[in-house]
């Protein structure tokens, strides 16, 4: 399975014309589908960013949207002109075009082969659902912005499989010793210590930023 970071506060992939701006977005892609969890905050940048990269938008087939927050909703209707006939998963219940199929996330559930949700988990201030990706080592956690907690998240990801990585946005989580066991985290948009968890954990973080690519 190939990750590929699309939106994000920071540029990884330097002078290819990828724009950074507060907001998360990454392209899932496996055997079978493309998968889009979060849109970015701006239409034009999201776009902007997938042309940079090579990623024609109209081969995307289901889109997850991890929280009803601007910076991660925010992509959606510029990507409902250019996609047809895509599933949307998302807490919400409005669908930003008839183009697409609306399927309200409640309970824990799978997208697709080896991708499953967590389901809505209570946060603060919105509730959110994360995603478990299975690698070929493992079961990866990708989030939004962790509102509801990353030791919540990672203990209901932990009901699919044993999990290996973090990916996303972590917002202001500090109890940086649930990290330990992990082999890869990968703090993304909104983590306020990224600093700090590249220093406690220098073998086992990886930089994040537009242009990224995880495979896993
Ligand atoms: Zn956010
Ligand atoms: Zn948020």
């Amino acid at each position: 399975m190939k990750l590929t970071i699309v939106y994000d506060n920071d540029v990884y992939k330097k002078d290819i014309g990828l724009k950074s701006d507060w907001g998360f977005s990454c392209l899932i892609e496996t055997r079978d589908e493309i998968i889009l969890f979060d849109t970015g905050a701006k239409g034009r940048i999201l776009l902007n960013n997938m042309q940079k990269l090579d990623i024609d938008p109209s081969i995307i087939n289901k889109i997850v949207i991890s929280h009803e927050h601007w910076d991660h909703n925010g992509g959606l209707k510029a990507l409902a002109h250019l996609i047809s006939g895509a599933e949307l998963y998302r807490l919400g219940e409005e669908s930003p075009s008839e183009n697409m199929h609306l399927i309200t996330v409640k309970g824990p559930h799978a997208i697709t082969k080896g991708i499953l949700t967590t389901g809505r988990l209570k946060g603060s201030p919105v509730d959110e659902q994360s995603l478990v990706l299975e690698g070929k080592n493992g079961w990866y956690v990708l989030a939004g912005c962790s509102h509801p907690g990353v030791e919540q998240i990672l203990g209901a990801s932990r009901q699919f499989g044993n999990i290996v990585g973090l990916i996303g946005g972590l917002h202001g989580f500090n109890d940086f010793s649930i990290l330990e066991d992990l082999e890869v985290v990968c703090p993304a948009h909104c983590t306020k210590h990224k600093k700090k968890i590249y220093e406690l954990f220098p073998k086992t973080s990886v930089e994040c930023g537009v242009g990224k690519i995880i495979e896993i």
